[in-house]
């Protein structure tokens, strides 16, 4: 979605809409979208900058971390920020820039006219995702090495592990008695 800077009102303008999840690039995320963003947000001018608040709401599938199953996980991202014209970046001076501080992170940039809600939109999405999703707290995940879901089923591969050194070490307790 772009905005026209010279098209918000000086009351503000607010926007309803339902963004593309491919249009908006989050499929590089290697989550799945199973519905489109709905973006509410109220844009309003303030001497250079657009201040921008808003809600974006998805439906995403992401894959448990450790079994790989697909979750349900509705995204709900509330945003607040300004956007501010590109050139009073590199208008700035180099002394100036430490003292920008936390407020730097919540900033965008719009260059000419031209105020692009994707970007903003996608990173706000991408932040409410969860970091470490997992279908359930004790997620058992799958064997490393028979890929079997350890969740539904058990595998022997575990046990296998276990016993391997038990016989070697009985072994060797042998070869010692027998000395
Ligand atoms: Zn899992
Ligand atoms: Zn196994």
């Amino acid at each position: 979605m772009q905005i026209h800077r010279s098209d918000i009102p000086n009351e503000g303008l607010d926007l309803d809409y339902e963004a593309d999840p491919a249009t908006l690039d989050l499929k590089g995320s290697g989550t799945e979208f199973v519905s489109s963003v709905h973006v509410r947000a109220r844009l309003v001018l303030t001497d250079q900058s657009v201040y921008v608040s808003g809600e974006a709401q998805a439906h995403a599938k992401p894959q448990c971390v450790r079994c790989l199953e697909a979750l349900s996980y509705p995204v709900h991202s509330s945003f607040e920020m300004t956007v501010v014209p590109k050139e009073s970046k590199t208008g700035r001076l180099p002394g100036e820039w430490h003292e920008l501080g936390e407020k730097e992170l919540d900033e965008y940039f719009y260059s000419g006219d031209i105020i692009d809600l994707a970007d903003l939109v996608r990173e706000q999405v991408l932040l409410s995702l969860p970091t470490y999703p997992l279908c359930r707290p004790g997620c058992r995940g799958l064997c490393p090495q028979c890929g079997v879901d350890l969740n539904r089923m058990a595998c022997r591969c575990a046990v296998e592990e276990v016993r391997r050194p038990m016989t070697h070490f009985q072994e060797k307790l042998k070869k010692i008695i027998k000395k």
